[in-house]
């Protein structure tokens, strides 16, 4: 069942195309602040229940950064992972004509599960629009820039400007502070490089096979060699290995969750030592948990804050923008955003997630208002 709440979804497009088999569907959550914003994501299992969701988060994610963006996501009920690679063209290019007449006006597409660069460009092509979506390759437009790879590191260098900020909040000087990363995909070795090079000690490490751990600090050259080498963060030489999941577990000042949902839950929320979590990963706890470990006193940087830095970046890429102008805005919006939330949870004694809900909704509520009296003055 789809979960309506105070703003959406305002609408619910479902498309097929019966030629190349192609069924999906675009859920806008808002456009009060602008076009819904939110990637497509193509799974067998992708339903609109669960776009739906990120529709929503979508739209509190933008408010929150300040971005003229709505919520919105689409999904491809899709085997992305294995799909031939010429289907899986065909299928996103059925897509983006399907969905033409709500593309840019109400709905700007961005790579998600299983959608890439590659199909950002198929998307932009077929869709006829170069603001149908974000995430495009760089060399797209003939003798112009007019995409900026999520590749670039974007969403890392926001997680580690929440990080900062989290730390000066909790008064740990980064240079003194310890820190665990679980994932090391573009989020979380780009929040180990910016981190480590502000001089933090990245203690521990992890991956789809497994952790690492060295209380004297990892070192992310060798790191990086060793898993280019070995497929693994665990090909690493030093340190001691660590079961999938113990990375939580680690007595350090930060844990960034930066690959999986749901990794803190009933079962390990007790044996959590770090004093701050800064969630590079979507939805890395549900709400309870995450409500448990703030009243225990644990700092929590809710996802649609932490990981805003792609968000940011897309809206640079949709104006037009370059890519240096991408990073100085991230650290900008980032810093003043998670601020703001740090004052208000502390003024209102209420958690990070709950101020920044707040926030968000206030600036989606001030949007509408203005919205409703140009239709009705
Ligand atoms: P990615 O595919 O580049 O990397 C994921 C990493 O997680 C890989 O290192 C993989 O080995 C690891 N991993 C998988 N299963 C694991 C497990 N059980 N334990 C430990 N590690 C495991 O993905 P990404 O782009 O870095 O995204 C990571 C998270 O950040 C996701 O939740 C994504 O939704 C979120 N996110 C990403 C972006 C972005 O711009 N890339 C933006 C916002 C949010």
């Amino acid at each position: 069942m789809v979960e309506y709440d105070e703003f959406g979804p305002e609408k619910i497009l479902q498309v097929y195309d019966p030629v190349t088999g192609m069924k999906g569907f675009t859920v806008i959550h808002s456009t009060a602040l602008g076009p819904g914003k939110g990637g497509i994501r193509m799974t067998p299992t992708v339903s609109v229940d669960e776009v739906s969701r990120l529709a929503a988060a979508m739209s509190y994610k933008c408010a929150m950064a300040e971005l003229p963006f709505g919520g919105g996501k689409s999904g491809i009920v899709a085997d992305g992972k294995n799909l031939d690679p010429k289907k899986k063209m065909e299928i996103i290019a059925a897509f983006a004509r399907a969905i033409k007449p709500i593309c840019p006006s109400m709905y700007v597409a961005a790579p998600d599960m299983y959608t890439a660069e590659a199909e950002m460009a198929v998307f932009a092509k077929a869709n006829g629009s170069i603001q149908s979506c974000t995430g495009k390759p760089l060399t797209m437009c003939e003798g112009r820039s007019c995409g900026i790879p999520h590749e670039l590191g974007s969403t890392g260098w926001g997680v580690f400007h929440a990080t900062l900020v989290a730390l000066e909040h909790k008064k740990i000087p980064v240079k003194s502070a310890t820190i665990a990363i679980e994932g090391y995909g573009n989020v979380g070795s780009f929040a180990a490089k910016y981190l480590a090079d502000a001089g933090a000690k990245i203690v521990a490490l992890s991956d789809s096979k497994g952790g690492i751990y060295d209380p004297q600090g990892l070192d992310l050259k060798n790191v990086s060699e060793a898993k280019q080498k070995t497929g693994s963060v665990v090909g690493y030489p030093h340190g001691t290995k660590l079961e999938h999941g113990k990375i939580f577990e680690i007595a350090c000042d930060v844990v960034i969750p930066a690959a999986q949902p749901d990794v803190l839950h009933d079962k390990n929320k007790d044996l959590i030592k770090a004093k701050i979590i800064v969630e590079g990963a979507n939805i890395p706890a549900p709400i309870s948990v995450e409500e448990y470990l703030h009243k225990k006193g644990i700092l929590i940087i809710p996802d649609f804050i932490a990981n805003a830095g792609g968000v940011i970046s897309s809206y640079v890429e949709y104006i037009g923008g370059t890519q240096e102008e991408v990073f100085p805005l991230i650290e900008k919006r980032i810093v003043k955003n998670t601020r703001l939330m740090l004052e208000r949870a502390q003024q209102k004694k209420i958690s990070p997630r709950s101020a920044a809900m707040e926030i968000a909704k206030e600036r989606i509520r001030s949007a509408k208002r203005l919205e409703d009296y140009e239709h009705h003055p």
